[in-house]
């Protein structure tokens, strides 16, 4: 075939655009690439499985900026646990009922993942409730209380190894080899993946103690966590629950954002964040039913 010159220079011409689109789009393709995994990021966290590298700037932030509505509930489900693993032999029934077999909690998990729930710290729907924005549906909290050593032992693996956040309560002032020690504390908020609360000093009921010893237990702790990690604490987890006005508004008074409480419901009030439901997760619950149980069964207003 033979091309006049007209042709071939209109062929040339769209040869060029083609070629300068090409370009433009290689420039694309190279600065969102390098933008996603900056070295930075990239979180090198080590445990008994081995060594298991974990991009943290990979995982899904939260992105929310509806504003709620005036006396709006949210659906945010925390779950709580205390122990994983095998209960001890002879410990009475109830007691039982604290410990998850490690196959059922890595099940509760991989079901959630399932179900497209999103795991964050607590911290951060306290955050988003504080400036007024609602969360995702489809968040959802992991919490413990009293820094059991089964929680590094068996449920700190399942938990890094599927990359979930959680958050846990510590009393400053009980140690020993059944719980977490400052260094294992230390080493778990380094990984990016567990951040941590106060639990106070003792673990006392702080309804049935003195205003002054209330004080103590839920200041002091405050201030040894903050030391020990060198960040702030704003989330008191109440021992067995217990809260009542003064404990909350003494509470506030010391800077905690929030304060967690026991009640198997997930419809959180954004106005009284000293007062968050927790869901005590038992041997016999079946989580993801249970969830859609309480989000079809009540509204959110
Ligand atoms: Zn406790």
């Amino acid at each position: 075939m033979k091309l006049n010159k007209k042709t071939r220079k209109g062929l040339i011409n769209i040869l060029i655009i083609l070629a300068v689109v090409l370009v433009f789009v290689l420039i694309d393709f190279l600065v969102v690439n390098l933008r996603s995994s900056p070295a930075h990021d990239k979180e090198e966290i080590l445990g008994s499985g081995g060594n298991l590298s974990i991009d943290i700037s990979t995982m899904p932030a939260i992105t929310s900026e509806e504003k709620l509505e005036p006396n709006e509930k949210v659906f945010v489900p925390v779950l709580n646990f205390h122990h994983v693993g095998t209960a001890p032999a002879g410990v009475s029934a109830t007691t039982k009922t604290y410990y998850i077999a490690s196959d059922k909690f890595e099940s509760i998990i991989l079901e959630m993942i399932t179900n497209e729930y999103q795991f964050v710290f607590v911290s951060e729907i306290i955050d988003l409730l504080e400036q007024g924005i609602r969360p995702p549906e489809n968040i959802a909290t992991i919490t413990f209380d009293d820094g059991n050593i089964s929680y590094y032992k068996n449920a700190w693996p399942i938990l890094q190894k599927h990359g979930v956040k959680s958050s846990m309560y510590i009393m400053t002032g009980v140690s020993g080899e059944n719980y977490l020690s400052d260094d294992q504390i230390k080493e778990l908020f380094e990984t990016g993946l567990v951040e941590f609360g106060s639990h106070t000093i003792y673990h006392p009921k702080l309804t049935k103690i003195a205003p002054d010893e209330r004080m103590k237990e839920l200041e002091q702790s405050k201030e040894e966590l903050e030391e020990l990690l060198n960040t702030e604490i704003n989330v008191i987890s109440y021992p067995y629950g217990l809260y009542n006005d003064d404990v909350k508004k003494l509470a506030k008074a010391l800077g905690y954002k929030a304060g967690l409480t026991f009640d198997q419901d997930a419809w959180q009030d954004p106005q009284d964040l000293m007062e968050i439901k927790r869901i005590s997760v038992y041997p016999n619950l079946n989580v993801v039913k249970f969830l859609n149980k309480l989000k079809g069964y009540q509204t959110s207003d």
